[in-house]
């Protein structure tokens, strides 16, 4: 017998509505790419986004077809996600700090038919324009006093003149829950970039369950900053959670350093803000060279990869503010597992209190993880064992976009991950490595994300990278390699006796290089794949 309830599919337009309409005076600030600072209210973004809808459609753009996007955070940025969507196209976001040959390989793959472009993208789109076929139109996100005087770009036209000629009265159209509603690439940090297709359902259900108190809680009383890229898996689904919950959204553009962040923050009163190690990294060296204190941020989820615990007790006990350590990847849209303590550990102490937290936490409501042995045999939640990370649920992918290769799930319907992880009796993950990256010592494997973490609580540390080099004897052993703070000095020596009493003697690392930088993926990722180039023919004994 079926339910008698209200059969209303689940769409991403309903959203904007919802905040037009209950939340209408709430704001969206953001640092225009163009210079300056917009400010509107979601009541306007909705009429804003409602136009985008009627261009479209008169451009033809019709339900399936996919539409680009390449731009910072901006409020035209979010106008796409739901003008786009809201009319049952697919808003592909693209990271534009991807290789040239990538950009190209993921436009013609997606076969987008109108490309969006901030100011800042000019010259790219220019060099990309002639190689993606498929492209009808290219629209700079900004007004017209920015267009070029002369450009070969087909069909180009600035963003403000396309919504100037429409009405701001439209019907956001029902249809299948299902459909799709946006697309994102992986960042092909392992392997070319492979499409991920959400649609309308999995992003509501995920944009609910990330607002979950012990996920990543979101209240009508945040102000919400995404440091994380919208053209980062939909800059972790906050676009949506931020109206879905009546929060003020402030969206930093294209200034992701250090002091246009917290300038940013200071003014507009920020409450809550996400991104990957990286930045946070850098926002506490700011913060210690210039003495100074956050006084509205209280919260940060930090997540992509792993979170250093050192990170987290100082943003805790330095500028007192809590990070909540979270994981999830392109496939699960993205939040998988967020850490957040349980009732019986409030009588932990704060080293204990601390080592939990630092795990990749628990699953949220939403999805259902295991660990599997070689064998595919389910593994103990013993916080020892550890193996393959599967998940599983309704925002988790099913295949990947126009994949030659479909059906990627194991028989029983689980997505592996690529992840290697422990979870203990509490149902706290802990992801021990990515399994390309895990090293293989003797019979042992050693964490390169543990090693990793340890050496950047060392004080002349300022980022680490921990790669397996072949061994004669061992097949594989840990190389650790190293940026200095700036005007800090350690040796390789110093550097491995700091390892010593706090690893197992076998995963201590074997040798130290130091460079002066690091090669990072386009979200801000140790690129391991190129260190291993850089390194390759480096051996020890
Ligand atoms: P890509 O796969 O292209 O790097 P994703 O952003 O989808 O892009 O990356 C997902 C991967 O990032 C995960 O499979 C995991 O290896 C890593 N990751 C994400 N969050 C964490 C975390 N909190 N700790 C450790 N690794 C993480």
């Amino acid at each position: 017998m079926l339910g008698l309830m209200m059969a209303e599919p689940l769409r991403v337009a309903t959203i904007i509505e919802h905040a037009a309409k209950w939340h209408a005076d709430t704001e969206i600030v953001s640092r225009r790419p163009e210079g300056g600072i917009h400010r509107y209210t979601y009541a306007a973004a909705n009429a804003r986004s409602k136009q985008l809808a009627n261009a479209l459609l008169k451009l033809g753009i019709e339900n399936g077809d996919r539409v680009g996007t390449l731009a910072w955070n901006t409020h035209r940025h979010f106008e796409l996600y739901y003008g786009v969507a809201g009319i049952g196209a697919v808003c592909h976001t693209i990271n534009p700090r991807l290789f040239p040959e990538q950009l190209v390989y993921i436009i013609n793959h997606a076969e987008d038919r109108i490309l969006f472009f901030d100011l800042t993208f000019l010259p790219l789109v220019e060099r990309l324009a002639p190689v993606c076929p498929t492209v009808e139109k290219w629209v700079l996100m900004t007004g017209s006093e920015h267009l070029p005087a002369h450009s070969e770009l087909p069909g180009l036209c600035s963003y403000e003149d396309l919504l100037a000629a429409e009405a701001p009265h439209y019907g956001w159209p029902s249809f299948d829950e299902n459909t799709a509603c946006s697309l994102c690439y992986t960042s092909g940090t392992t392997d070319q970039p492979k499409g991920v297709l959400y649609s309308h359902r999995s992003t509501l259900l995920h944009a609910l369950g990330i607002s979950l108190p012990d996920a990543l809680g979101c209240s009508a009383l945040d102000v919400i900053m995404p440091v994380v890229p919208m053209f980062h898996v939909n800059a972790w689904g906050l676009p949506y959670a931020a109206p879905l919950n009546g929060a003020k959204l402030v969206l930093p553009g294209a200034g992701m350093d250090s002091a246009s962040l917290f300038e940013l923050m200071e003014a507009e009163g920020v409450t809550f803000s996400a991104g990957v190690p990286t930045i946070w990294l850098a926002l506490l060296q700011f913060m210690r060279e210039g003495h100074r204190k956050f006084s509205t941020l209280r919260r940060t989820v930090v997540g992509g990869s792993s979170c250093p615990p050192a990170l987290m007790k100082a943003f805790e006990n330095e500028l007192h503010v809590t990070i909540t350590h979270a994981w999830g990847m392109t496939e699960t849209s993205p939040l998988g597992t967020a850490s957040r303590l349980k009732a019986q550990q409030l009588e932990l102490s704060t080293d204990e209190k601390a080592a939990v937290l630092a795990t990749q936490g628990r699953a949220v409501f939403g999805v259902d993880m295991k660990i599997v042995g070689d064998d595919g045999h389910a593994l103990p939640h013993d916080g020892v064992a550890f193996g393959d990370l599967l998940v599983r649920g309704p925002w988790v992918v099913r295949d990947y976009f126009r994949s030659p290769t479909p059906g990627e799930l194991t028989a029983d319907g689980w997505f592996r991950t690529g992840d290697v992880a422990t979870i203990d009796p509490d149902g706290f993950m802990h992801i021990t490595d990515r399994s390309k990256d895990v090293i293989k010592s003797g019979g042992e494997w050693i964490s390169s994300i543990d090693l990793e973490n340890l050496a950047v609580a060392h004080p002349a540390v300022a980022e680490a990278a921990v790669i397996g080099v072949p061994s004669a004897r061992w097949s594989e052993r840990p190389l650790l390699i190293i940026v200095r703070r700036p005007g800090l000095d350690v040796s390789a020596q110093e550097m491995l006796d700091f390892f010593k009493g706090k690893v197992a003697k076998f995963c201590e690392p074997d040798a130290v290089e130091f460079v002066d930088q690091l090669p990072h993926t386009a979200t801000g990722k140790i690129l391991k794949t190129q260190l291993r180039k850089d390194f390759a023919g480096y051996s020890v004994a």
